[in-house]
């Protein structure tokens, strides 16, 4: 049976950090990987992390299984990080969260529950979005469609032609919104826009599906939430897909939430039980590791304030690179411009240079970028960033 597969493609990425890992060049720099790493290319573990995980092993009592919506207390702490904790429909009890295996566990399983709602659903993504939304969004069976997104030319976004895609979305589909720092863009929807959105949503009927993995790593915790929150105050339902993956460094842990934005406190019981069979038929339960830490840490004081400081000094640390780029671009030289990096937000920026010049970078200066050009800033630091603006400048001669 198994002589009957078809090869598959693995995701480029994956290639890349395998090439970057065997090059002998002791200069090289990588700039695919979508993890933060601090001033000496390393992703450690965050102190609040630490410390909460010593307080999960000193009072820790029994492994026995979790329910399948995961930790509670975990969940009420996400729901309030996420809409703010006074928040109409938290107050309205309007929203199911469930625990999922990172972001990516909670985007699967919303694909499976929409799929329950509406199996005709078409799921709208943004051009361009990160590769694998389309992936697991076909995977479990949804139809995917393009709106418009990112302009190459003005590096900014088509504003226009994005309200005109979605002024054309029936009900009955799903329109995924990324709540801040755009992956693979950096460009982000501002508020006036979020009225827009909303606007749209309301008038047509759509459902949004706000994927939120990068809270805190844009302007900060509340600020990056802010689209999504005006959001949820007007429409009838949502979805919310949240990732701890970077704003607490648990990348390995696997820990995000999905959460449910009923019309009414009523339907809340049939959406609760439509999610967790949904999960009940993947996983059963989560994995809890990840859930205890963050549930550690917005449970003590002294742990949330430190985990804001270590927040902060992640996202000031990307955003002073955002500008240093441009600096160390000018004083080599470099007329084109650039400054559309410092007007993104989160991990990721396109550098809109082309394939050639992509490939001269990685074979001759051993800086490896993905072929769209997106960079993921915090793989710069200041041994490389040098190395780099000087090795732009000299593909860009040609
Ligand atoms: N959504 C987006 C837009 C992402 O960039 C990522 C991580 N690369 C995820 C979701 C999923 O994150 P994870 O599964 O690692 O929590």
């Amino acid at each position: 049976m198994f002589s009957q597969l078809k090869p598959v493609a693995i995701d480029p990425i994956l290639g890349l950090m395998a090439a970057y890992r065997e090059d002998p060049n002791p200069l090289k720099v990588d700039l695919g990987v979508g993890v933060y790493k601090d001033e000496q290319g390393h992703t450690a573990v965050l102190k609040c992390v630490k410390e909460a995980e010593a307080l999960r092993l000193k009072h820790e009592d029994s492994k026995t299984y979790v329910g399948m919506a995961g930790d509670p207390s975990f969940n009420t702490h996400i729901e309030k990080l996420a809409f703010g904790a006074t928040h109409t429909v938290l107050l309205a009890n309007r929203v199911v969260t469930a625990h999922t295996p990172g972001g990516t566990g909670a985007l699967r399983v919303a694909a499976e529950f929409i799929k329950r709602a509406n199996p005709d659903a078409t799921i709208w993504v943004t051009t361009p979005t990160w590769a694998n939304h389309i992936s697991l969004f076909q995977a479990a069976g949804l139809k995917v469609k393009e709106y418009a997104y990112y302009d190459y030319d003005t590096k900014g976004l088509q504003v226009e032609q994005m309200f005109a895609d979605l002024e054309q979305i029936p009900a009955g589909d799903v329109v995924l919104v990324h709540a801040c720092c755009h992956n693979p863009s950096g460009m982000d929807l501002n508020f006036e826009q979020w009225q827009r959105f909303t606007a749209i949503a309301k008038e047509r009927g759509f459902t949004p599906l706000v994927d939120m993995a990068y809270q805190g790593f844009g302007a900060g915790l509340d600020e990056d939430a802010a689209g999504l929150r005006y959001l949820a105050e007007q429409v009838p339902e949502m979805i919310l897909c949240s990732s701890c993956s970077k704003n607490f460094g648990l990348y390995r842990e696997r820990i995000g939430a999905v959460s449910v934005v009923g019309s009414n406190s009523k339907e809340t019981d049939v959406v609760r039980a439509n999610l967790l069979s949904v999960v009940r038929g993947i996983y059963s339960m989560p994995p809890t590791h990840g859930a205890i830490i963050v549930s550690h840490i917005l449970d003590s004081a002294e742990l949330t304030a430190l985990w804001h400081d270590e927040l902060a000094e992640m996202r000031n640390r990307i955003n002073s690179y955002r500008q240093l780029i441009i600096d160390k671009f000018t004083a080599e030289g470099i007329t084109q411009d650039f400054s559309f990096i410092a007007r993104q937000h989160g991990m990721f920026s396109f550098l809109g240079i082309n394939k050639a010049q992509i490939e001269r970078l990685r074979s001759e200066f051993s800086i490896y970028m993905v072929g769209s050009s997106r960079v993921s800033i915090s793989g710069l630091n200041h041994a490389n960033i040098d190395y780099f603006a000087k090795a732009v400048a000299t593909v860009l001669k040609g």
